[in-house]
């Protein structure tokens, strides 16, 4: 049984010694295999994953490598397991913690940083500038699971007490998972924007960020929030989340008219761009009024021209995210506990941990329109047939 020196554990929730982990390969390929339950240092927990969700971050992780970065380099073949939205009980705890106890549940946000570069020191740990060092003798003690360390596609995983999120009772484990999401969407809207309440916002985008920053606008005051993207379903969850208005930039070609128009033709305070479209930073800063904020939250896989004469001579504030910072996560599970919006609109399938696979492709090829796409290692009977 679980007990390594100065570890609390409890006779109430007893851990197993080895765990199940899905361990990347090749580009594409994970493996199930048996891996030494972690064990955690000072200022750190233990936590029994009950659920974890599938990012588009973590496709890019299994498919392409970056932003996973595992000692120094590609994460293929370093017996690293990817996975980071995840969420559960609180296990066993490091030397000297009592901030959180065993049986608790909490969500977790991915980055605790290295705590001691200038970034951190702000608050803004994503873009902690030791990122990935963690290995040998550049070891700074960073730790974002799930990128540049064991994330949480397994049965548990150590995450430093800073990244723990305490969650109400009544939030069910997949909404649980979705604290990081939110929280995503509110670091972008307040910390890194400065949204104040009646101000404008266009979400361009209805991807789970794009969505839950509809929802988070919403809740902050926004208005209006207006939404763009190209499927119906998509857009009416937007609806449902909070958004005053959507368009479907397939039945209006021109998005920039069509959000002007829906706001007295000056353009919106913010937008949010969550697409990853070809035309989309360019489509935004027309979106924008002048002196407006552009948030970049989507992975473009392609280099576009940018006309950046425009966005000087308009004076647009441009500005990229990278994570949740600033602990914007405890403040969208406010929001979550409040029930101010209801994320679990955009949760769509749940599959057993052991059948990760087909998880993957569901988000991948939003086969059944799937939107957020959840695994568990411990399904209940009837979860497990709903879910085949
Ligand atoms: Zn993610
Ligand atoms: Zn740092």
């Amino acid at each position: 049984m679980y007990a390594p020196a100065g570890v609390k554990t409890s006779k109430d929730f007893p851990v197993p010694d080895r765990m199940k982990a899905w361990v990347l390969g090749d580009p594409g390929q994970l493996t199930l295999k048996d891996k030494p339950v972690p064990v955690p240092k000072k200022a750190e927990v233990l936590v029994r994953i009950d659920a974890v969700a599938i990012c588009a971050t973590d496709l890019e992780n299994i498919y392409h490598g970056p932003p996973a970065l595992i000692e120094g380099g590609l994460p293929f073949n370093k017996n690293w397991t990817p996975g980071h939205e995840y969420m559960g009980t609180v296990a066993a705890l490091g030397p000297g913690v009592d901030e959180y106890r065993i049986g608790q549940r909490i969500a977790v946000e991915i980055h605790a940083g290295c705590g001691q570069c200038k970034r951190c020191r702000e608050g803004m740990y994503t873009s902690c500038h030791n990122y990935g060092l963690n290995y040998g003798d550049v070891d700074k003690g960073h730790r974002a699971n799930g990128f540049t360390t064991d994330g949480g596609f397994c049965e548990y995983q150590v995450n430093n007490i800073n990244t723990l999120v305490a969650i109400a009772d009544q939030m069910s484990d997949e909404e649980g998972t979705l604290v990081v999401t939110a929280g995503t969407a509110m670091y972008a809207l307040t910390e890194l924007g400065g949204l104040v309440a009646g101000e404008s916002v266009v979400v361009t985008g209805p991807g789970p960020i794009g969505l839950m920053a509809v929802a988070v606008a919403k809740a902050l005051g926004a208005h209006p929030v207006i939404l763009t993207g190209t499927r119906d379903n998509r857009l009416k969850i937007g609806l449902e989340l909070g958004a005053d208005h959507v368009v479907n930039i397939r039945k209006e070609p021109d998005v920039v008219a069509a959000v002007k128009k829906l706001n007295g033709g000056k353009g919106v305070d913010y937008v949010v761009e969550c697409s990853a479209a070809a035309s989309a930073v360019n489509d935004a800063v027309r979106m924008v009024n002048r002196g407006g904020k552009v948030c970049l939250a989507a992975f473009a896989h392609e280099k576009v021209p940018v006309d950046v004469a425009h966005i000087v001579r308009n004076n647009i504030y441009l500005y990229g995210i990278r994570g949740e910072g600033k602990s914007a996560t405890h403040r969208a599970e406010a929001f979550m506990r409040q029930k101010r919006f209801d994320a679990t609109k955009i949760h769509t399938h749940t599959f057993p941990l052991d059948d990760l696979p087909t998880a993957i492709r569901y988000a991948k090829d939003r086969v059944d329109d799937a939107i957020k796409v959840v695994v568990k290692a411990k399904m209940n009977a009837a979860q497990k047939e709903a879910a085949e």
